[in-house]
């Protein structure tokens, strides 16, 4: 009985540090403590109480405990919201728990003790079917956990660049569409900026192929910094950036594109480079039901322009 009861708590306990690392936290040692407790207060009662009833209470508490520490990292997550999968699991350690704690509560309130010989509905459901139940669904659950993690993770990796984490060119465009046609039907103006690193082959050429890298994820972030949080912004090719701004005039975007130029010029310049780092700018607003092809194309010129003015500028097609 002391080895059974301790092996569920310990595999309760075990789940528990589970949750922790697919959460990303450290498993914590006071899962040890409750192992060890619960094995020394239940064999201490097994071996020297005849009376069962403080067996009952000592188990219900360390499942109670184990439980609710379980929910507790099912609940935090990882800071996002509460998932189908997540509530499961909660769901399902409520069905655990539950028959375990109106045992305790009915022993201690009456006396009675329930024994899986009495064959009566409520001891059926209370001993079997609903420990049954929460097992079986806390197993469901878990695993459906793990799989919203991996459809999220590869919802991820199809939509975001790898060395800038921003969204890819695909991703870009699936939204910029979206934006475009909203915008449409509400008679509203969108924005795109084309933005393309200066003399970008120089870097490369003057200090490597991997410093070059920095520098692209360091303009990345910097851009994406200074954008709002509505604003879709992703790498669109080689060292071009798309952003795409929903409920934005040609000034506004002017001016968003003023200031992503004079935070590209704050970037301290990787050691060794004679120049800072700039950017050029094409930007292009769409005010009729124009297309994403050709806003594109629109963006591009006014980019080819900037280029041809002197670069580190922003022209509006
Ligand atoms: P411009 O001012 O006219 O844009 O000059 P540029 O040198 O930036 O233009 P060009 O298109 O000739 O060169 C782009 C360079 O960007 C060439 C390519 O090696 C580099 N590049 C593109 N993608 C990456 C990347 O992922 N990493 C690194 N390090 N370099 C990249
Ligand atoms: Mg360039
Ligand atoms: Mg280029």
């Amino acid at each position: 009985m002391a080895f059974g009861t301790t092996a569920i708590v310990a595999g309760l306990v075990w789940m528990w540090w589970g949750m922790r690392v697919f959460f990303g936290r450290a498993p914590k040692a006071f899962g040890w403590w409750l192992i060890g407790g619960h094995a020394v207060m239940f064999g201490g009662i097994y071996a020297f109480v005849a009376e069962t009833h403080f067996r009952v209470i000592s188990f219900a508490v360390a499942v109670a405990v184990s439980v609710a520490l379980i929910v507790v990292e099912v609940w935090r997550g990882s800071g996002t919201p509460l998932t189908v999968a997540r509530r499961l699991v909660v769901f399902a350690y409520a069905v655990t728990l539950a028959p375990i704690i109106v045992r305790a509560a009915i022993l201690l309130g009456t006396g009675t003790r329930m024994t899986p010989l009495t064959d009566s509905t409520f001891n059926v459901i209370m001993l079997y079917l609903l420990p049954m139940a929460g097992g079986l669904l806390s197993s469901v659950g878990t695993l459906l956990m793990y799989f919203e993690r991996t459809i999220a993770e590869k919802d991820y990796i199809a939509n975001h660049d790898e060395l800038t984490r921003l969204y890819n060119r695909r991703a870009v465009i699936e939204r910029g569409m979206q934006t475009l046609a909203a915008a449409a039907r509400s008679n509203r103006a969108v924005s795109i900026l084309l933005i393309d690193i200066d003399h970008f082959k120089s870097v490369n050429d003057t200090l490597g192929h991997e410093a070059g890298d920095r520098a692209l994820s360091a303009v990345a972030t910097t851009l994406s910094a200074a954008c709002r949080r509505s604003d879709i912004i992703g790498r669109h090719g080689g060292e071009e950036f798309c952003i795409v701004c929903a409920d934005t005039t040609a000034e506004e975007a002017m001016h968003l594109g003023e200031r992503l130029l004079r935070a590209v010029e704050a970037i301290t310049p990787p050691p060794g480079l004679r120049r800072g780092l700039s950017i050029s700018i094409g930007i292009a607003t769409a005010t009729d039901e124009q297309g994403w092809d050709a806003l594109l194309q629109q963006a591009d010129r006014a980019l080819y322009a900037a280029k041809n003015a002197g670069r580190n500028r922003a022209v509006a097609a």
